[in-house]
């Protein structure tokens, strides 16, 4: 049986299933260019502006490490999970999107861990799951997407984070 691929929060990021030009997507005001994550659709939020067309915009794929932490315990209620199932610590990265101008929460990629992470290190968005949702004596349920980040492994093309490649 085929499973729904529903993302957690609709219009975030690109969801086409196959990761090839996986991205966050923002907005961007035409009046005085900020780039908005999450998403404004209603008004520009910048002060100093008047206010223009909001047009949707992917974010640069990639982006360096600000800051990192990990969760080892389970959040209190009213925080989605279930008690009976073992908590799975996870990695949470804040990212630096350089022409944005602009930091970007997310959990790593699965296998990812703070001693996996530097502050100034090469990470890149990719598509990720957040989880199964399937229900007690379910066989199966929808697949919540969201997105990850990965390290972008060093020693390649020596490219530097934050570009719109
Ligand atoms: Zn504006």
């Amino acid at each position: 049986m085929p499973q729904t691929r529903t993302p957690v929060v609709a219009g975030w990021f690109t969801e086409d299933g196959t990761g090839q030009d996986f991205r966050l997507l923002g907005t961007r005001c035409s009046a005085c260019s900020s780039v908005f994550f999450p998403r404004q659709d209603a008004f520009c939020r910048n002060p100093g502006c008047t206010g223009g067309e909001l047009a949707e915009v992917p974010l640069s794929r990639r982006g360096t490490v600000w800051s990192y932490t990990d969760g080892r315990y389970r959040p209190p209620a009213p925080y989605p999970s279930d008690p009976d199932v073992p908590w799975e610590p996870y990695t949470l990265v804040a990212v630096e999107l350089a022409a944005e101008r602009m930091v970007v929460l997310g959990q790593a990629a699965p296998g990812v861990g703070v001693a996996d992470l530097a502050v100034g290190m090469t990470v890149e968005v990719v598509p990720g799951v957040l989880s199964t949702g399937v229900a007690a004596g379910a066989e199966s349920g929808p697949v919540w997407t969201t997105w990850h980040w990965r390290p972008v492994p060093s020693g390649g093309t020596g490219e530097a984070g934050g570009g719109a490649a």
